[in-house]
């Protein structure tokens, strides 16, 4: 294990573009379920029931999924970044991070530390809400505040519009300036991280192998196996945070900075 801590460190140092690709796991150490690990939401809630067509289709359905978006709003409001959010933001500060690709809508690489420029939302954020007709934009807050005094799905104050978090649901078209801005950024990498994703969901679980097909090295990081296990340079089936802390301290001795 520590052997290949050290050659993804040595592979960091090296690198001159290096993308970290996120996914919910490297989130779950802060206390936020994945959707797919067994107990975890699609355990309890119905995929189907949260499609996007489903949502402006029916006011049941869009009180379910606010009902689901709820429950997940506690910990996330809450939720402090762990060792691998930190030691992502790390990597900003040593000049050793190209860009974030995050298919998280926590908010939490910001927490840690990491800029907006080097952080794109592929599956947008949940800090905010946004109205589906006018656009206009809550904070997330305000929104909960009504949902507690009653709301079931609430709507738009100006024009009466459908209101919903400005995450990217199945189904939902994702936004066009961050997709090819990351299918962009993944053509030109070096070395491509992915940290704590099942690398199912698509089109984002393409990114890998844009950048495998364009030359780079791929790191796969993730407690349970991956379709794209095959075609990584390194896999480490392991816990994001120590994983994560681990490879830092060895690009840190790789810099000649004292640990
Ligand atoms: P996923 O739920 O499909 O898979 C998460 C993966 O992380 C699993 O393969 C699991 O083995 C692994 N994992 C769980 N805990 C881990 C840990 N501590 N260390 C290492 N690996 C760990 O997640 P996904 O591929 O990111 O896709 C789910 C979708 O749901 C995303 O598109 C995202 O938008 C959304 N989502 C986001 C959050 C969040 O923002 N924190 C949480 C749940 C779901």
């Amino acid at each position: 294990m520590e052997d290949k801590l050290i050659q993804v460190a040595r592979w960091i140092v090296a690198s001159k573009k290096v993308i970290v690709f996120s996914g919910a796991g490297l989130s779950t150490e802060s206390g936020i379920p994945d959707f797919r690990t067994p107990g975890g939401v699609w355990d309890r809630y119905h995929p189907e029931d949260f499609t996007f067509q489903n949502f402006l289709a029916s006011e049941t359905s869009r009180q379910k999924y606010w009902q689901l978006a709820t429950e997940m709003w506690g910990p996330i409001k809450m939720a402090k970044p762990n060792l691998a959010h930190l030691a992502v933001a790390e990597l900003e500060k040593l000049g050793k991070l190209d860009c974030v690709i995050t298919q998280n809508i926590d908010g939490l690489h910001f927490k840690a530390g990491n800029s907006e420029e080097k952080v794109i939302q592929l599956h947008g954020t949940s800090v905010f809400v946004s109205c589906l007709s006018c656009h206009k934009r809550y904070d997330r807050d305000e929104i909960q505040e009504r949902i507690k005094k009653g709301q079931k799905a609430p709507r738009c104050d100006d024009c009466g519009g459908i209101l919903k978090p400005a995450t990217v649901s199945f189904g939902q078209s994702m936004p066009e300036k961050e997709t090819q801005e990351a299918y962009h950024r993944s053509s030109l990498c070096d070395l491509f991280i992915v940290v704590g994703s099942s690398l199912v969901v698509q089109p984002a679980a393409s990114m890998p192998l844009v950048a495998k097909k364009n030359g780079a090295s791929l790191v796969i990081i993730n407690r349970d196996s991956t379709p794209y296990d095959d075609i990584a340079d390194a896999v480490i089936h392991g816990q994001a945070g120590p994983t994560m802390a681990g490879i830092l301290e060895h690009v840190k001795q790789g810099l000649g900075i004292r640990v």
